[in-house]
């Protein structure tokens, strides 16, 4: 799940990292008022899901209050990354002496939470990490002793030279990767983190992904969950009870299990295809599941085939094999649909695909050169 600047930075708060304050708006009006409680310069900032706001025009200064609602007008309402913004940020601007990157991931290389720090840091970040990755110090914690105080001052110190900023950053280091842990981060970032010419440390932005099988223990990040700002392909596969990632490929999978599901991705690399999505269909699959999952595969323009991969357990071939008939009655499906069903009820499911004229494959590799050559094309 994502969250917004402002809810990353409530939670950054709470941990003690130096934040300017900030309130958020909707309309112009709302921001004119609160950047005339703030007095003086304010940024106006669109709060969406997504990075290099700067860039796109999203992150503008005003100097009254009169400007703010004019920048805010301009926010409100633009595209950014194909999101609409809704919601802006309100805050004093801050004199900026240095920008700075400071970041935590989940690194499943290293398998473990892996410290970033850049003395780059800034809207220029990503063009950084290509050219000059050595300006990027990278420290993996050890989860067995968590982040410890001479780690965090040995990263600060690669930040700052001097001693009173290093030691702000390392105290903010610590407070970023104890919020990290607390909020089930996958990702935490600040950039900029900013030296100021009166020499304080603080959070101008921050961006935080949290981990979703972490939600059921952090209820007040659960609660930050903005359904308007998140991807509607996701949000109906989490309502229907599936779990769908969408990825960059074209061929859209459709399986049972997380297991089979990273399987049949691994397959469709092996075959020279791009998953188009990761779906796990779950276990009992009644037709309605499948046609939810056939409309949600088929929403990504990028789809060029679609594999169904079915191992019937529990889950029914017949009942997939339904779905599949019902699905393609509903939905006026252009796209080739490589298949393969083994297991439960699986003679019965080759029946009903073959009345309603669709072949069955049993073997998996066949089923997934097949969906690879689909979405391949007739030429190659
Ligand atoms: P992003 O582009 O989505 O990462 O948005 P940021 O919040 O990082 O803002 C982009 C850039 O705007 C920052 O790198 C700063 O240079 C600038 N900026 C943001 N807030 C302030 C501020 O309070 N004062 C000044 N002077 N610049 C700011
Ligand atoms: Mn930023």
């Amino acid at each position: 799940m994502n969250i917004h600047e402002y809810q990353a930075k409530e939670i950054l708060r709470a941990h003690g990292v130096p934040v300017p304050p900030g309130e958020v708006a909707t309309t112009p009006d709302e921001a004119e008022r609160i950047a005339a409680g703030y007095g003086g310069m304010v940024v106006v900032k669109a709060q969406v899901h997504a990075g290099g706001r700067g860039k796109a025009g999203g992150v503008k200064l005003a100097n009254d209050a009169a400007e703010a609602r004019e920048q805010a007008e301009a926010i409100l309402g633009m595209q950014i990354k194909e999101l609409t913004v809704e919601k802006v940020l309100i805050t004093p601007a801050e004199d900026i002496d240095t920008e700075a990157y400071l970041g935590i991931v989940m690194d499943r290389g290293s398998q473990s939470d892996v410290i970033m720090v850049s003395s780059e840091g800034g809207i220029d970040i990503e063009e950084v990490a290509a050219t000059n990755p050595d300006a990027i110090q990278k420290m993996a914690v050890d989860a067995r002793y968590g982040l410890l105080p001479h780690q965090a001052s040995a990263l600060a110190y690669g930040l700052y030279s001097e001693p009173k900023l290093a030691r702000q950053a390392a105290r903010i280091i610590a407070q970023l990767y104890d919020a990290y842990r607390a909020a089930g981060c996958t990702l935490a970032e600040i950039n900029p983190l900013i030296a100021t010419p009166a020499g304080e440390v603080k959070a101008i932005d921050a961006k935080m992904n949290i981990d979703d099988n972490a939600l059921f223990r952090i209820p007040d990040v659960e609660a930050m969950r903005d359904e308007s700002a998140e991807d509607p392909a996701e949000r109906k596969a989490r309502e229907a009870g599936l779990s769908y990632i969408q990825l960059d490929g074209d061929v859209g999978c459709c399986v049972n299990g997380a297991g089979l599901a990273m399987a049949t991705m691994d397959l469709v690399k092996h075959y020279g295809g791009e998953p188009a999505n990761f779906l796990d269909i779950g276990g009992s699959s009644n037709p309605d599941k499948v046609v939810t999952a056939f409309e949600i595969i088929t929403s990504d323009p990028n789809v060029k085939s679609i594999l169904f991969n079915i191992f019937g357990g529990i889950t029914r071939c017949d009942d997939v094999a339904n779905g599949i008939v019902e699905a393609t009655r509903r939905i006026d499906l252009k796209l080739p649909i490589a298949i393969r069903l083994t297991g439960t009820n699986e003679d019965l499911a080759v029946e009903i695909l073959k009345e309603n004229g669709f072949e069955a494959m049993t073997d998996m590799d066949e089923v997934v050169k097949r969906a690879v050559e689909l979405a391949a094309g007739p030429s190659s």
